[in-house]
């Protein structure tokens, strides 16, 4: 198939080289060139502008910083240039209202589009191993299902427009609050003078068991490898994390939710990346 990828970042380069792995035409576009070189060494053709790389494509696959700038590439360089039905797939982690925005106007225009953040982070990216979380009609989901299938391991349609945004960073926030309660669970156990490493056989195995104790425990030394045996560098950034939760937040608002440990951990974090942001987001535990 013949695909425009846009936003070739720590996420989208490695996509993008999926793609072209998986026997796709990729045409390559972002605003900065070294990531466009690099997408040339990967096999994409690289486009110096975003309209003229998607003329003559069957999928447009977007990975792009936020919703102000999914919003404006659509509407400048993707609708009404790319070809009538062609189908549309932003991975961007953007908020649920500009996501269902773009996705009305995409299809008031004869397009098909979804929603399709990811869950895995930049190793996933590079590794073909991603989590998609799909919003969209059936029709929009199967057509885009055959671009994803390429870049992850799973592909799950969530529901309608705005729905992958809406599990995206409901996950999120869960993951951040466990995070939280993880580090402060593993931290008092110390304090009260407990090895840490018996409390995670104990704890990993009782109901304590979840991802952030289990799959990624927080504390150097501990429990699996994970970014706090490498000083909190790689894994998924607290700025990122941030971002996630600021949309939580926002979303929250619009649809009357309560969210008290949401918003408390939004709080923490929002401290915390003030000068941490680059850390992985597990190294909130250094607070405590
Ligand atoms: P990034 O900043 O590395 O990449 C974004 C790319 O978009 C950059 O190369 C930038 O030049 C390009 N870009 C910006 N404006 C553009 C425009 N108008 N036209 C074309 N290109 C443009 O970010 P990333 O880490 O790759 O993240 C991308 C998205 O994926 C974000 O929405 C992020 O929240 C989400 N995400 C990231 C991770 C992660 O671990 N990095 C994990 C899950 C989801």
């Amino acid at each position: 198939m013949k695909i425009a990828f846009i936003g070739l970042g720590n996420m989208g380069g490695g996509m993008a080289a999926n793609l072209v792995k998986a026997g796709h035409e990729v045409n390559a576009f972002d605003l900065s060139e070294e990531a466009l070189a690099t997408a040339r060494d990967n096999g994409c053709t690289p486009f110096t502008d975003a309209a003229e790389a998607v003329m003559g494509v069957e999928a447009v696959v977007t990975m792009l910083p936020n919703g102000q700038i999914v919003k404006s590439v659509y509407e400048g360089s993707v609708i009404g240039k790319a070809p009538d039905g062609a189908v549309f797939v932003d991975c961007s982690t953007i908020d649920v209202a500009t996501a269902r925005d773009v996705i009305i106007r995409s299809i008031d225009a004869g397009y098909d589009m979804v929603d399709a953040p990811v869950s895995g982070g930049i190793a996933a990216a590079n590794g073909g191993t991603l989590t998609f979380m799909v919003g969209g009609t059936d029709t929009a989901f199967r057509r885009a299902e055959a671009v994803l299938n390429a870049m992850g391991k799973a592909v799950i349609h969530a529901g309608d427009a705005g729905a992958g945004q809406t599990a995206k960073i409901c996950n999120n926030m869960l993951l951040a609050i466990s995070m939280i309660g993880t580090a402060e669970a593993m931290k008092m156990a110390e304090k009260l003078g407990l090895d840490p490493q018996k409390f995670y056989e104990i704890s990993s195995q009782s109901s304590g068991y979840c991802w952030s104790l289990n799959a990624y425990t927080p504390m150097p030394g501990v429990g699996v490898e994970s970014p706090a045996d490498k000083d909190y560098q790689g894994g998924f950034a607290t700025g990122l994390m941030l971002k996630d939760l600021r949309l939580a937040m926002e979303a929250a608002q619009t649809a009357d939710a309560s969210i008290p440990l949401g918003r408390h951990a939004g709080e923490l974090y929002e401290q915390f990346a003030k000068d941490n942001a680059g850390l992985d987001f597990s190294a909130i535990i250094k607070t405590l």
